[in-house]
């Protein structure tokens, strides 16, 4: 099942439980607005290049939009369009005042100069620079981008606009981006588990993790579940994947890689396959790359007690239903991972006040809203009798309901 079927399946589960208006259901499922434009720009060697470039803006009913703008060669418009959708839900279960919005442009970074990416980035803002803003619609990195392609966002809206620092988050500290921003996904994954596993007379010390994915999230994720006591025993990326039973040496593990660009040969624990992270032994799992890797084929191998939805969609439904069977616990990504978004928030916050604060607090306030949504998931898991994943769904959509129907809805 595609990212977006999942996604709509999930999202009208919700809407049946909550015993949405039909009509509300259906206008809650249709984007805002949907963007489509083509960026030109002359290549190093001359030559004129074109690419597609996406911006979905799902809703806005609790505030400006919110999302990533990835730079990959499969950004497909309905995944895109899911993960607007999901950004929606997610930013409303975090309770921070924006709506959803997700990005893209069809390309391969690498195969692209820094000069090339800079242009692309600047005609892709020239083209949609009217559409986004610091209160309509506020990008962030994704896939593919980081904090320089937000600088020359800035930049280039900035020509048009004035100097708008609020207008994107994650850009570099310099320009106005927020301490604690870089480490917030992987962090925000610490705090959730700590809540979830708090809930079930436990704690991250002393449990064994296996850790999907050596990114920014699951390497900041693997550096603080190690820091606080939990035994990291796998960790796997594009590159391969190592086990130790001991737990693994994440420090070391990140100088490793910093050197060599790869897992394998690292002293410290032994070659395994990749193919293996997801069923290997260990009580939380946490997929933090790609979306859909846990599925009908591969739920019933999964060994660990709980998983941490690090990255997006990792888990389709039907492995959803499988694991869900086996008593598994998974504590869904419009939660888990929202730690990024709740940060890029904080930025904002700070750029519009003209105020920065240090990482203490950026990190303190992170916890506080880690650990409010968790709780105020709960409630709606005991309130609707359901599963932790509708508890966040029913949450966000519910938040973004009532939102709608106070600012004036006509059916
Ligand atoms: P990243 O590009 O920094 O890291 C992705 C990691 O996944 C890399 O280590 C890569 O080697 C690994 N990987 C790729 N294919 C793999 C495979 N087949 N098997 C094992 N590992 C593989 O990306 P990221 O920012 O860490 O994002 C990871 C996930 O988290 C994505 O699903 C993303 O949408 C989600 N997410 C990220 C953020 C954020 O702030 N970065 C916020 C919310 C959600």
């Amino acid at each position: 099942m595609n990212a977006l079927a999942a996604t709509n399946r999930n999202f009208r589960q919700a809407a049946r439980i909550l015993g949405l208006d039909s009509k509300l259901e259906k206008s809650l499922l249709i984007p805002f607005r949907e963007i489509k434009v083509e960026c030109t720009i002359p290549k190093d060697d001359g030559t004129l290049v074109s690419y597609i470039g996406f911006r979905v803006q799902h809703d806005n009913s609790r505030g400006p939009m919110k999302g990533g703008i990835r730079y990959h060669p499969e950004v497909d418009p309905d995944e895109v369009n899911a993960l607007a959708q999901l950004m929606t839900w997610k930013t409303a279960v975090a309770d921070i005042p924006y709506g959803g919005a997700k990005g893209g442009i069809g390309c391969t970074p690498k195969e692209l100069s820094i000069s090339e990416l800079e242009r692309l980035t600047r005609v892709f803002t020239q083209k949609i620079h009217d559409l986004i803003g610091v209160n309509t619609d506020v990008p962030a990195p994704d896939m593919g981008t980081n904090a320089q392609t937000m600088a020359w966002i800035l930049d280039e809206y900035s020509k048009f606009h004035g100097y708008s620092p609020a207008v994107v988050t994650g850009k570099p500290t310099d320009l106005g981006g927020s301490l604690g921003r870089e480490a917030a996904t992987g962090r925000g994954v610490v705090y959730a588990t700590e809540a979830l596993l708090a809930e079930h007379g436990k704690s991250i010390k002393g449990l064994t993790f296996a850790i999907q994915g050596f990114g920014n999230v699951g390497s900041w994720a693997a550096r603080l579940f190690h820091e606080k006591g939990g035994k990291v025993v796998a960790v796997s990326d594009i590159t391969g994947a190592v086990r130790n039973p001991n737990g693994i040496d994440i420090q070391a593990l990140l100088q490793h890689k910093d050197k060599t660009g790869k897992l394998a040969d690292f002293d410290g624990a032994d070659a395994m396959d990749s193919n293996d992270l997801l069923s290997h032994e260990c009580d939380v799992l946490v997929p933090c790359a790609l979306g859909g890797v846990l599925n009908r084929e591969n739920a019933g191998d999964v060994r660990a007690k709980f998983i941490i939805e690090a990255a997006n969609h990792p888990t389709d439904p039907d492995a959803d239903e499988i694991l869900s069977k086996m008593g598994v616990v998974i504590l869904p990504d419009i939660y888990a991972n929202a730690g990024g978004v709740t940060v890029s928030y904080f930025e904002w916050v700070q750029n519009i006040q003209g105020f920065m604060w240090d990482e203490d607090k950026v990190n303190n306030e992170l916890k506080r809203y880690m650990t409010k949504a968790f709780h105020n998931i709960k409630g709606m898991c005991q309130l609707q009798d359901c599963n932790l994943r509708m508890g966040a769904f029913t949450l966000g959509v519910n938040r973004v309901a009532r939102a709608t129907l106070l600012r004036g809805w006509e059916a």
